[in-house]
């Protein structure tokens, strides 16, 4: 793709400018596609028709994933000649960081420019099990959750699969340093997923392919709000990827109160799509559900969230609400939290309170993008 069909390509993407300055220079930029939007066999026809052998694919791809250089240059066992070409067509860094912030529990948080001034966030989490990379799927989000910072805003545009790979690339790239690894990736930053189903698909093949970043499939997570035909289709995809679903309600009435888009995708038909989920993979599925305080957190909410889900092979994470300013929701106090999580196990269901991560750094969804770039969140 030459770098017209791109500017066009991301011009389409963009749902609504909300103009600053800097972005008029997108037009006449001359932006090149990332080279982590290429699977290895795309990689693999592109050599092809440039004349090229086809076993050099598998080269680039060890160059940037396993020793995952900055520069084409670095490539030192492909032809000069080749590498030139390499640098022509491609971008090997479409992603600039804008903000670093490291918090006291060791969770990173990056604000990235994208190539046409926009921006996004990713984060990592330090686990006992491991480092986990939270990456976001669009710059802002159409779903419009009633607490969530994301959506400020509105949609600006989706991202292309080779800017979400880039940012787990990135961030191992920071962890290269201390020798360590990313092992985990969710995604769950700004954005739904499912709302840029094709990029997230192909992101997906790139980091689990063993000679990409080859993180396992059980160690990727994937969460939507509900869109409910890209349930189906994931589904019958049938990865060994953990899915997670933002249910938050356990009753229709109460879900369209905090999730506008339970309006369109009614609670009874999502749980059937969740059952065809997990009788299709055998996998469980994991249910979100955020407590705020008043609002859904009592104990009869915890009973009616059992009598849902019953039967269905699944894990239950209940999220303490994360402050959102623009937001009207309180927190749940923690002995509630506790008597919930109770009234839940009661049930037999399966269930753990998510740990907080960089509270101090503005790490919850969407929060630094919306402190540092107010022109994009409003
Ligand atoms: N759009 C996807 C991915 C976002 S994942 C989805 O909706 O699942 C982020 C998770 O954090 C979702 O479960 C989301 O509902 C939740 N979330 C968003 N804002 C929050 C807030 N202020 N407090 C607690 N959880 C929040």
């Amino acid at each position: 793709m030459n770098s017209d069909i791109l500017n066009k390509r991301i011009n389409e993407l963009v749902e609504h400018i909300n103009t600053p300055e800097k972005r008029k220079k997108k037009e006449n930029s001359n932006l090149k596609e990332s080279i982590y939007t290429f699977t290895l066999d795309e990689l693999k026809e592109w050599l092809q028709e440039q004349g090229e052998k086809p076993f050099r694919a598998a080269q680039i791809y060890d160059w940037l994933y396993n020793k995952r250089v900055k520069t084409f240059d670095e490539m030192t066992n492909l032809p000069k000649q080749l590498r030139e070409k390499l640098k022509e067509r491609f971008a090997l860094s479409t992603l600039s960081t804008i903000v670093k912030q490291e918090s006291k529990d060791g969770t990173i948080k990056f604000l990235f420019e994208l190539q046409d001034n926009y921006s996004i966030e990713t984060v990592l989490m330090r686990h006992d099990y491991g480092n986990s990379v939270c990456v976001t799927s669009q710059v802002g989000c159409r779903i419009g959750c009633t607490f969530c910072a994301s959506t400020l805003g509105g949609l600006k545009r989706h991202l292309l699969a080779g800017e979400i790979v880039e940012q787990v690339v990135k961030v191992q790239q920071a962890l290269d340093e201390a020798g360590e690894r990313v092992s985990h990736v969710v995604v769950m930053g700004i954005g739904e997923p499912f709302d840029n189903f094709d990029a997230l698909m192909k992101f997906l093949r790139v980091i689990n392919h063993e000679k990409g970043l080859n993180i396992g499939a059980r160690h990727i997570t994937v969460s939507t709000s509900g869109i409910i035909p890209k349930i189906y289709q994931f589904a019958d995809e049938k990865l060994q990827i953990n899915f997670a679903l933002s249910l938050h309600a356990p009753n229709q009435e109460l879900r369209e109160r905090l999730m506008p888009i339970a309006r369109a995708y009614k609670l009874d038909q999502l749980m059937e799509a969740i059952r065809y989920y997990t009788e299709k993979t055998g996998r469980r599925v994991t249910f979100e559900y955020g407590l705020f305080g008043g609002v859904n957190d009592s104990i009869e909410h915890a009973e009616e969230l059992a009598n849902l889900i019953k039967g269905i092979k699944c894990h239950v994470n209940l999220i303490p609400v994360n402050y959102v300013p623009e937001r009207n929701y309180v927190r749940t106090p923690r002995n509630q939290i506790f008597a919930f999580e109770r009234a839940l196990k009661k049930k037999g269901i399966n269930v753990t309170i998510r740990r907080e991560h960089g509270s101090d750094i503005d790490a919850a969804c969407g929060q630094l993008r919306a402190k540092e770039r107010v022109h994009e969140t409003r």
